[in-house]
């Protein structure tokens, strides 16, 4: 038995307006908070998460960039000549991102998704680390580099496992001793609600299954430890998208030319450009002005949401439209989904949630980096209660 374990389960998409009025995880974490998002999709909250500080600190905020010079898909452009009918598919562009993706490489999450071969290379992808590992951020250190530098001994999930395999990976070594702190990925949430909304009886349905798992888990913690400080919390919620934006059909009668005159990357939610001329500049702004469900974001509210980037790498402009408006078609999807996030942190459904089993949570933590203060302090916590590692035996 060992004095304490700093227990902290990530359910991806478990919004504060998803939770609010559901008895989830009461019984094990009965004290609950809202917590304030990061601007971008989970590819900026999980690092922020993980590091205490906001994408303009380590920037990892969206996936695609303009930066032709390094960008690793050139070979990609002879997929142009191949049939659209093909290329778009969804079953077409998982095979080849996973393809790529050892091919490249890349150790964290990848996919094509669905930016045309024509311009494929004139972008590179910015999140080719784990951001789970030590060393696996853009810049600088995350929760991971801190427990290996402090030698205490820690458990992360691989988030190429299904929620079961993690929690069995866990539990194994929650059942050995071995460690002071654990981070469980549960990421599954988060697509049962892109499919169906946030409304729909399938959300309470996963909500319900987790908590035999949250019963087994602390169960077996407990048996362990004669302490388990637990922690449940999320990185964003989710909007159901009732209104679809045609943002493209806004830009291309400008007839500006792709990669010559400026370029862009369409998100779910943002449209990201980036402009090689004057009249480019003003002809796109002119006409995002015009368009209703969104609006240009001011420099200084990308400061204050700590996304803006003196080197403008992820764009130079960034439209984001309002809460429930989906970009359609995108360079992420083809087809509309029943709900998304990386809307404005401000937006009534990007809220996260904090559930624990503690009361003494301080007042200034309120928004998702601020986990990390509390991954750290309690990491250390049990650290010291618990003692140095016992050396293994040869
Ligand atoms: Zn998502």
């Amino acid at each position: 038995m060992k004095p304490v374990l700093a227990l902290f389960v990530f359910v991806d998409a478990c919004g504060w307006e998803i939770i609010k009025d559901h008895p989830f995880a009461r019984t094990h974490a009965p004290v609950r908070r809202k917590l304030t998002s990061v601007f971008g999709f989970s590819s900026a909250c999980i690092p922020s998460i993980l590091s205490g500080r906001w994408p303009v600190s380590h920037r990892n905020w969206c996936y695609f960039v303009f930066d032709p010079v390094n960008s690793p898909f050139r070979f990609l452009r002879h997929l142009r000549w191949l049939p659209r009918a093909l290329t778009s598919r969804r079953f077409f562009r998982h095979r080849l991102s996973k393809l790529l993706k050892v091919h490249l490489k890349f150790r964290g999450y990848f996919d094509l998704y669905n930016i045309p071969f024509e311009f494929i290379s004139l972008f590179d992808f910015s999140e080719k680390k784990n951001p789970l590992q030590p060393g696996g951020l853009n810049v600088g250190p995350n929760i991971f580099d801190h427990l290996q530098e402090r030698g205490i001994p820690y458990h992360v999930s691989d988030p190429t496992r299904t929620e079961r395999q993690s929690l069995d990976a866990l539990l194994t070594e929650i059942t050995a001793e071995k460690i002071d702190f654990a981070w469980l990925y549960w990421p599954d949430l988060d697509g049962v609600l892109h499919r169906v909304g946030n409304l729909s009886p399938e959300v309470p349905a996963k909500l319900a299954a987790y908590e035999p798992w949250l019963d087994e888990l602390m169960t077996r913690a407990r048996e362990h430890y004669g302490e388990v400080k637990l922690t449940i919390f999320s990185d964003h919620g989710m909007a159901n998208c009732d209104t679809l934006l045609d943002l493209r059909a806004r830009i291309e009668p400008l007839g500006l030319r792709m990669g010559v005159d400026y370029a862009v990357v369409y998100d779910s939610t943002m449209g990201r450009f980036w402009f090689f001329n004057n009249r480019a500049r003003e002809l796109v702004t002119a006409s995002l002005l015009e368009v209703a469900g969104g609006r240009i974001l001011p420099d200084a509210e990308l400061e204050k949401l700590g996304t803006l980037f003196p080197d403008r790498y992820f764009g130079e402009l960034i439209f984001l439209t309002d809460e429930g408006v989906l970009i359609v078609p995108s360079h992420m999807g083809e087809r509309p989904i029943r709900a998304m996030h990386g809307y404005h942190p401000d937006a009534p459904h990007s809220y996260a949630s904090l559930l624990t089993n503690y009361d003494a949570v301080p007042a200034h933590i309120t928004a998702i980096p601020h986990v990390y203060e509390l991954m750290t302090t309690q990491a250390e916590q049990a650290f010291k209660a618990n003692g140095r590692p016992r050396q293994r035996s040869q």
